[in-house]
């Protein structure tokens, strides 16, 4: 019996009726040799695949899982609602508690609406500001991830001209950049998008220059166009009120999903009282958006990341892991670099071009029970301990020396 002996007979057999094996940002296929395609149960920060490798998790499911996995809080809460009923024939008294729960926990929010995934939101926020500025153009960062639809996607596999014809791009943290754009939008300007920090695949993060977030909020006011902050991927790990309230700069519109029910599909749309009409104006809803479980879930999961102060134990996680990679590479006489906040990291080797490094560390430390990755950034939740980082960074000891053994 090989090691991953089941995982390799699953996707053989998906590979006969799925196309391509699997779609979309999961496709183990994109990840260094060795990490597994198919999972048996998670709990906590620990993943165990369908051959029985257990190992600490830092992808958090690329993000929805914010308090650990199975959190019992959240699954009761499920389960309660699940006993009344999840789809029907329209929502659950939990729709109105979880509506008012955002407004009260997110300053910039006067409403909100729910949807299933973050390209549903981002989706919404640009169609409402349309909607409320009777115009057309959208401007948002280059190579900014807004999800998976025509308008945004960053494949242009199947996608025409016309989908992207109203959509300008602005340099992210490059005011000039912004400006231009706005110049070009030409007195059409509906939105501006951005997102919580700068992200991109395979680059250093950058978090927002507050010259910048100014700059933006100026411009949204001289135009009449709607600032739209895309919080799917940072929300409810930075600052529970939405990732740009330090900076003081308030959005219009934003968009949520990932951590907001901790693993149950859920999104939202959040935005001030003068865009209350255009999201009433707009058609938006889909089969499964008022189904109640994935409610009362997100429900919990606010609950408990106030009172446990979410953000700052990530934050604090992040840091213990970040501090060991930095003392990790020095011992190995590696150079590496750290971006982004420490609940969402990201460690890239120096002079990593192709990710050899990167990729030989990831498969090394996952041998030894950490499952970290080498381009995207990383996620902490709230169920990982000082001692859970501990042993994840004895398992990157192992990825460090493979790293180092690279030539
Ligand atoms: N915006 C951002 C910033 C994201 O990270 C993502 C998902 N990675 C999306 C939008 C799209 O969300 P979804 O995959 O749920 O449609």
């Amino acid at each position: 019996q090989l090691p991953n002996s089941r995982d390799a007979a699953l996707r053989r057999r998906a590979g006969a009726v799925i196309p391509g094996g699997l779609w979309g940002h999961l496709d183990a296929a994109r990840l260094p040799a060795g990490y597994p395609q198919y999972y048996q149960r998670a709990e906590g920060c620990r993943l165990t695949d369908v051959d029985g490798h257990t190992v600490i998790d830092f992808m958090c499911s690329w993000g929805p899982i914010v308090l650990g996995h199975r959190n019992p809080a959240v699954e009761e809460a499920a389960a309660r609602q699940a006993a009344q009923g999840d789809a029907m024939n329209g929502p659950a008294v939990v729709l109105v508690e979880l509506a008012e729960a955002m407004v009260a926990q997110i300053p910039a929010a006067d409403w909100c609406l729910f949807e299933k995934n973050g390209t549903d939101a981002t989706t919404a926020c640009v169609t409402i500001a349309r909607a409320g500025t009777g115009r057309r153009k959208i401007l948002a960062a280059r190579g900014s991830y807004h999800g998976a639809a025509p308008w945004c996607s960053p494949s242009l596999v199947g996608v025409t001209a016309e989908d992207r014809a109203h959509v300008l791009h602005y340099e992210y943290n490059d005011i000039a950049s912004l400006e231009n754009a706005v110049d070009q939008a030409d007195g059409d300007l509906a939105g501006i998008l951005v997102a919580a920090f700068r992200h991109d695949l395979g680059r250093d993060q950058e978090m927002p220059d507050p010259a910048f977030a100014r700059r933006l909020r100026e411009l949204a006011d001289q135009t009449g166009a709607a600032l739209i902050l895309d919080d799917v991927r940072a929300g409810f790990r930075l600052d529970l009120g939405g990732s740009w309230e330090p900076l003081g700069i308030r959005p219009d519109l934003a968009a949520w999903s990932k951590a907001i029910a901790n693993g149950h599909a859920l999104s939202a749309v959040t935005g001030a009282e003068r865009f209350r009409d255009a999201a009433a104006g707009i058609f938006t809803t889909g089969s499964f958006w008022c189904a109640a479980v994935p409610m009362a879930a997100a429900f919990a999961t606010l609950t408990e990341l106030r009172r446990l102060d979410g953000p700052a134990h990530m934050r604090a996680m992040g840091e213990r892991l970040r501090a060991g990679f930095e003392a990790g590479a020095a011992r190995h006489g590696l150079a590496i670099r750290q971006s982004g906040p420490a609940q969402m990291p990201l460690m890239l080797f120096e002079g990593d071009a192709d990710f050899a490094r990167g990729n030989a560390f990831c498969a090394a430390a996952l041998r030894a029970g950490a499952y970290f990755h080498p381009k995207h950034n990383m996620f902490l939740s709230c169920a990982h301990t000082a001692a859970d980082i501990d042993l994840a960074l004895q398992a990157a000891e192992a990825g460090f020396a493979a790293a180092a053994a690279i030539g």
